[in-house]
């Protein structure tokens, strides 16, 4: 068995904000993430030069009204720029062919230079090398006699004062062998909170220039006919050009070939011939993440996550658990915001207890 004061669970934007939070107050956290990348729900396209030319997961953020969002941008040092949003909209199957049409709802949606990847890379800069441990799953947390708690992996077990789990919560209730000691209705609570979006496929396209601008166009569709049930502009800050949509399809019908083909003749119904020519089109399929989607959230239908009780955000066996992914939240539940909140307030929480428990 190995010692750590406190571990993390997962590296999503929830965890490594936690982890930045923690390391600022001095204390270096352990953090164990399944996967074989960080950054959970946040993704990217990259270049053969290995810079960010697309993202694959979150995209907007609204700092007007979300002042956790503006805080953490502020600190970190990550400009924004506003939603490409002049011209008009496209219509599609509300008629029998696409047709334009100013559609107003995007005031205060922006996005980060580079991406939500740049909050990921601002997080991790100053933890020591070696705190990220990927590839290790863990399966079960149990309370020690002596109070501590046991962390298991399928590898090893680390013993820990206090552990912050930073992964979607209802997957947690899922895959995640739990102390039978945590308050009543924790099980239930976690089960009750859809993980948002993580049953969605996001296609993305690139392109040598944004020709939907050129013909007074927004990039943005809205249809009811899919596959994609949204489209907008996603040209980087840098200028590279592009477009990325939702997919409508259910997680069970998303055959890669038909959908690709089905993507490009919906985009060039509406945006015209040079869309079903993309430079790179990649589809991806979030449900098909086996540390993000859960079982519920891929079969049932999709939910945004409302705030959810008190005891998703308080410390639980004598203060040495709390739950912190983006879904805990009490302020933008599922979003970045959530994430970044819910994050910080469970660090901050392990420190002061860490703290009153040295006096
Ligand atoms: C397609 C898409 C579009 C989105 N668009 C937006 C948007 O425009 N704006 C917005 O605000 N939000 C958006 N979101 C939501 C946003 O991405 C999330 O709110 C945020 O990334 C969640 O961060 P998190 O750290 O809480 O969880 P996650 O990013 O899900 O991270 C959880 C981590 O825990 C790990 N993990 C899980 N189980 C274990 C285990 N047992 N052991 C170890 N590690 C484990 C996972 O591998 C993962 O890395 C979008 C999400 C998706 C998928």
């Amino acid at each position: 068995m190995t010692n750590t004061p406190i571990t993390i669970v997962g590296a999503g934007i929830a965890g490594l904000t936690a982890a930045y939070t923690l390391q600022n107050a001095g204390l270096t956290p352990r953090i164990l993430e399944a996967s074989s990348r960080i950054g959970g729900r946040v993704d990217s396209l990259y270049s053969a030069q290995g810079e960010v030319i697309a993202d694959l997961g979150p995209t907007w953020i609204w700092p007007p009204f979300q002042p956790i969002i503006a805080r953490w941008l502020e600190r970190l040092h990550l400009p924004t720029f506003d939603q490409y949003d002049q011209g008009d909209a496209v219509l599609d199957g509300f008629a029998p062919t696409p047709r334009r049409q100013p559609v107003p709802g995007q005031y205060g949606m922006a996005r980060i230079v580079g991406g939500p990847q740049q909050l990921i890379s601002a997080l991790v800069k100053n933890l020591p090398d070696g705190s990220i441990q990927t590839n290790t799953p863990v399966d079960a947390i149990h309370e020690l006699d002596n109070g501590k708690l046991a962390v298991h992996t399928d590898t090893t077990t680390l013993t820990t004062e206090r552990v912050l789990l930073a992964t979607p919560l209802r997957l947690t209730a899922e895959r995640l062998n739990l102390p039978d000691t945590l308050k009543p209705g924790v099980t239930a609570a976690l089960r009750a909170m859809p993980t948002w979006m993580a049953a969605q496929a996001r296609a993305v396209m690139t392109y040598d220039e944004p020709f939907w601008r050129h013909q007074g166009l927004s990039g943005r569709i809205a249809s009811r006919q899919g596959p994609l049930f949204e489209c907008h502009d996603h040209t980087s800050a840098q200028g590279q050009a592009s477009l990325f949509g939702f997919v409508a399809t259910p997680p069970e019908h998303r055959d890669p070939e038909p959908l690709e083909q089905a993507i490009l003749a919906q985009l060039e119904r509406c945006l015209g011939p040079k869309a079903a020519q993309p430079i790179e089109f990649r589809v991806r399929d979030w449900a098909k993440e086996p540390w993000i989607c859960a079982t519920a959230d891929r079969t049932g239908p999709p939910e945004h996550p409302a705030v959810g009780p008190d005891l998703l955000r308080s410390g639980h066996l004598n203060n040495r658990l709390w739950f912190c992914g983006a879904e805990s939240a009490d302020q933008s539940p599922g979003l970045i915001e959530g994430a970044l909140a819910a994050g910080e307030q469970a660090a901050e929480a392990a420190i002061a207890e860490h703290k009153r428990t040295r006096l």
